[in-house]
């Protein structure tokens, strides 16, 4: 079953922060006031945990909800190349195949419902906010 963008935004997951050990990164989007922050947990190359903190709009605030459901149990490669999807799905990057199958994380579910938000380029940024903060984060993670 699928969660609705406003399920996300009304019940976010993996709110909070991380005790263990971790690795942290930030995030604005001045043009809508949005904030996000990340905690990962990471062993042996893969994200055992999560935890995620901001706050914003509601388009915000459902894209890292969802990032932190999707990128849980992923490996660091799995979760950029779901990142790499996310911004293939919502023309931020081009020059790839957005239905290739076969690239790691290629699968978004939930996410496909932020499809919508490419109909309202000014939003996109808002979307994309968790996920370059999450690329920050898995950079630091493999450092
Ligand atoms: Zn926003």
């Amino acid at each position: 079953m699928k969660s609705s963008t406003a399920d996300h935004y009304r019940n976010p997951r993996h709110r909070g922060s991380l005790s263990g050990p971790h690795v942290h990164a930030e995030g604005l989007n001045p043009s809508c006031g949005d904030d996000f922050s990340i905690d990962l947990q990471v062993e042996n190359g893969t994200i055992v945990d999560v935890a995620i903190q901001g706050q914003g709009c509601s388009i915000s605030q459902a894209s890292g909800s969802m990032m932190s459901e999707a990128v849980v149990g992923k490996t660091l490669d799995e979760a950029r190349g779901l990142t790499t999807t996310f911004k293939l799905m919502m023309g931020i990057d081009e020059g790839d195949d957005p239905l290739d199958l076969e690239r790691p994380g290629a699968v978004l579910g939930d996410l496909e419902a932020l499809q919508g938000v490419r109909k309202f380029p000014v939003r996109i940024k808002c979307a994309d906010l968790p996920w370059t903060t999450l690329s920050d984060a898995l950079d630091q993670a493999e450092a």
